[in-house]
């Protein structure tokens, strides 16, 4: 909620004129609790993991010769009910842990300094803040996620996020609820050391999905702008990681290659990446001969 009651109280507070983005803030939030647009993060969430896997999920049941090009793990194949399946664990996954854990979340918000008030974050400020975030979420989330890979921590929870040898986008957040209180501990961590406004906030948890949502998606296009970010890991890296699965020593970071690199967690990787490229080929043929003998038995 905004300490000014109208738009030429909050100019003359200011000593300016609130520019377009901040009078559409001021309209929409002056009257809303820092609460509720705290939830909105919630909402989001929502919204964007339901919406933001669904081009892969078109693509996956037009499955043809010309689609399998991106297909990353060819050989696995998933039909409607299969992902809206993933699609309905991961809701519940939501409304058990996630949903929770942000509702209850708020004080944790106020403590770090998250700000509803105006004026707005320049663009530069709101891309350097996510850019900081980016790398700490980066940082923390390798050692974390290594920490799941030991005996205990993948039998017990991080077996869960692994059923998926071949991921799928609405697999990224499929996890053991306590994976998700752990892992999501480093999103949290760069607001904290570096506090920002709750618009900028959202746009960092919305990269942040949209990027989980990106690297399970099991699809890696030439043209994706992902392609063009120095050391980032990206799908194919992902997807090597849940390829090799529980035995998996190798790209544990979520965004970027260095920390696999500087740790030496990503020799597996650069040993085997041919091998299982040439999997991907070898799929893709055996694909495109099982389509033809279905052709010929149909034309029999
Ligand atoms: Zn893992
Ligand atoms: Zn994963």
């Amino acid at each position: 909620m905004l300490p000014y009651l109208s738009i030429p109280e909050a100019e003359l507070s200011l000593g300016r004129n609130l520019t377009f983005a901040e009078t559409l803030w001021f309209k929409y939030s002056a009257t809303k609790s820092d609460y509720f647009l705290y939830c909105h993060n919630t909402i989001f969430l929502l919204i964007f993991y339901t919406l933001v896997p669904l081009p892969w999920v078109f693509m996956e049941l037009k499955r043809s010769k010309k689609i399998d090009q991106y297909k990353i793990q060819p050989k696995y194949k998933n039909s409607l009910s299969d992902m809206f399946d993933c699609y309905k664990k991961v809701m519940m996954i939501f409304l058990v842990a996630v949903v929770p854990l942000q509702l209850l979340s708020f004080p944790v918000i106020k403590w770090i300094g998250i700000r509803t008030s105006l004026p707005l974050p320049s663009l530069w400020e709101m891309i350097s803040q996510i850019l900081v975030y980016i790398l700490i979420e980066d940082y923390a989330n390798y050692w974390l996620h290594r920490m799941l890979h030991n005996k205990w921590g993948y039998e017990k929870i991080h077996k869960v996020h692994h059923e998926y040898t071949a991921p799928i986008g609405f697999a990224a957040p499929y996890a053991h609820w306590a994976e998700i209180i752990i892992l999501g501990q480093a999103s949290f961590l760069g607001p904290l050391i570096v506090p920002g406004h709750m618009f900028t906030f959202w746009i960092w948890f919305i990269i942040r999905q949209i990027e989980a949502i990106e690297t399970h998606s099991g699809y890696e296009f030439p043209w994706s702008p992902s392609k063009f970010i120095p050391f980032y890991g990206g799908a194919v890296y992902h997807d090597y990681h849940h390829f090799v699965g529980g035995k998996s020593q190798s790209n544990f970071a979520s965004v970027f290659t260095y920390c696999d690199y500087i740790y030496g967690t990503d020799k597996g990787y650069r040993y085997n990446k041919e091998v299982f490229l040439k999997a991907r080929e070898q799929s893709r043929i055996e694909n495109e001969a099982e389509d033809e003998s279905r052709k010929g038995l149909k034309s029999e």
